[in-house]
């Protein structure tokens, strides 16, 4: 994929970038290791100051930054400047909590044989980071910002169409003070991975991105031995009970479905209903899909911008073709608009069979899968019956069925009567093949630290 700003609200190639040489790529390594040697030594306290202001900064130049946002990726100009709002804060709740983080945790000293025993986190030095479009600042915000506080330097390899993202992010950090070298944005494609990842100055990588680029990437940290988190895709189910709150859940469902322009890892995708309530659900959900307005996304009153790229929105329409070929029913949307850039209409189908596309697959666009099933025990057989484990949701007020969704859901987050969302407080990842490891939380912050266990005779 070319390096490129396209506005997929009207398929225009805005701005080209040249890939970065392996020449250039070395020399950014050799300053993030050169950085990351400087970094570790100074405070907390002091890459605290500098994580705050780098929210400052976001936030003084909100507008601006989101008008890049919605120009590179679609996603309305109100979602992106909560975006930019959300990175802000989770900036500050890192420079706030890093010290509690990553302080010493004495251990059972007298149990081992010693006269004190503790663990200490450390850095493990330039990590790299490759990050998708969909959440283009929020995905690299919530690796970065744990990372810095722990002493860690960041190699950025963005989506290749969201280059202007990618940049001011490395901006960002530089004029908020952090050394020179300490966050790089790496223009180049995803041929360079290998090389990077293969340099033994970078010792670790994240990925947020689809299942392909987590098994390429997992091969070569396997061969390289290098610690890897990976967040991957989702076929996020949406249980609705018999006892659900069935207007709440059916507008939640619709902001779970299209939120981003239903371009999320976390979005509700397949809305698996009791049949006791199937029609009353199907009803109100099928008609607040039908009343988001697509259209402009700088317009303030648009709910839903185009899809992200071409070849994205054509094969979400490619999904719902099959599932329509092979006898699904479509309640609204599936059809492709005649306008220019890449918009989808919110879509319902129904009526899905094994022998669909959609079935197992992940879709990513505003397209949502209704499913009717008889019983809790059905509920969560077609809930955990596909390849992937991110979120889940359970809208029921029985606090025993609650209870058990959430042990017997297989995801990494599971949502009672609310969507899937990420916080900065909360562990966030997944099971299957969504990946492993997590991020966010003091969990996510010493993913990339050095586990020491410190034993004193
Ligand atoms: P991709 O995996 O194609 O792209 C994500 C990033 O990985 C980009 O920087 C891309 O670079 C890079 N990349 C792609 N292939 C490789 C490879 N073989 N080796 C190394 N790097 C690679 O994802 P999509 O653009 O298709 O994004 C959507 C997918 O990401 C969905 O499956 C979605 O569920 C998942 N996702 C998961 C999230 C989570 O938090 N778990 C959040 C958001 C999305 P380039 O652009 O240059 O190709």
């Amino acid at each position: 994929m070319p390096i490129a700003t396209t506005d997929p609200a009207t398929g225009r190639v805005l701005k080209t970038y040249e890939a970065m040489s392996a020449e250039q790529v070395d020399r950014a390594i050799e300053r993030a290791d050169l950085a990351y040697r400087q970094l570790r030594g100074t405070t907390i306290v002091q890459r605290g100051r500098w994580l705050r202001t780098a929210a400052d900064l976001m936030e003084a130049e909100r507008d601006e930054i989101a008008r890049i946002v919605t120009t590179e990726m679609g996603k309305t100009y109100t979602a992106a400047k909560a975006e930019v709002t959300k990175c802000a804060a989770a900036c500050r709740f890192y420079a706030t909590k890093a010290a509690e983080f990553l302080a010493d945790e004495p251990a059972d000293a007298a149990a081992v044989g010693a006269t004190r025993a503790y663990v200490r986190y450390q850095p493990i030095g330039p990590v790299l980071a490759v990050m998708p479009w969909n959440f283009p600042l929020w995905q690299v915000l919530r690796f970065a910002a744990p990372a810095l506080m722990a002493g860690n330097t960041g190699l950025l390899k963005h989506a290749s169409n969201v280059p202007q993202t990618a940049l001011l992010l490395a901006d960002l950090f530089r004029r908020a003070g952090f050394p020179e070298g300490a966050f790089t944005t790496l223009l180049v494609g995803s041929d360079a991975v290998d090389r990077i990842l293969s340099d033994r100055r970078v010792r670790a990588a994240t990925l947020t991105g689809s299942e392909g680029a987590g098994r390429s990437i997992g091969q070569i940290a396997g061969r390289e031995l290098k610690k890897t988190v990976l967040e991957l895709g989702g076929s996020d189910p949406f249980v609705v009970m018999p006892s659900a709150d069935l207007d709440r859940a059916a507008e939640v469902a619709t902001t779970a479905r299209c939120q981003n322009n239903g371009q999320s890892c976390i979005a509700a995708k397949r809305f698996i209903v009791h049949a006791d309530v199937f029609d009353a659900f199907a009803e109100r959900f099928a008609a607040n899909m039908a009343a988001l307005r697509v259209g402009d996304p700088m317009d303030e009153s648009t709910d839903m911008g185009p899809l992200a790229s071409e070849s994205g929105r054509d094969e979400v329409h490619a999904q719902v073709r099959d599932a329509v070929d092979h006898g699904a029913t479509v309640l609204c949307g599936g059809e492709l608009p005649d306008v220019a850039g890449w918009f989808y209409p919110p879509t319902v189908v129904t009526d899905l069979t094994p022998r669909m596309r959609m079935w197992d697959e992940e879709v990513f666009g505003p397209v949502a899968g209704l499913y009717r099933v008889s019983s809790y025990a059905e509920a969560v057989e077609v809930a955990n019956g596909t390849a992937f484990g991110l979120g889940a949701n359970a809208w029921t007020r029985d606090p025993d069925e609650q209870e058990r969704f959430a042990t017997d859901l297989d995801a990494g987050n599971v949502f009672v009567n609310g969507m899937t969302t990420s916080h900065p407080e909360l562990p966030f990842g997944g099971v299957k093949n969504s990946g492993y490891g997590r991020e966010l939380s003091a969990l996510g912050m010493r993913e990339f630290c050095n586990t020491k266990t410190v034993w004193v005779g």
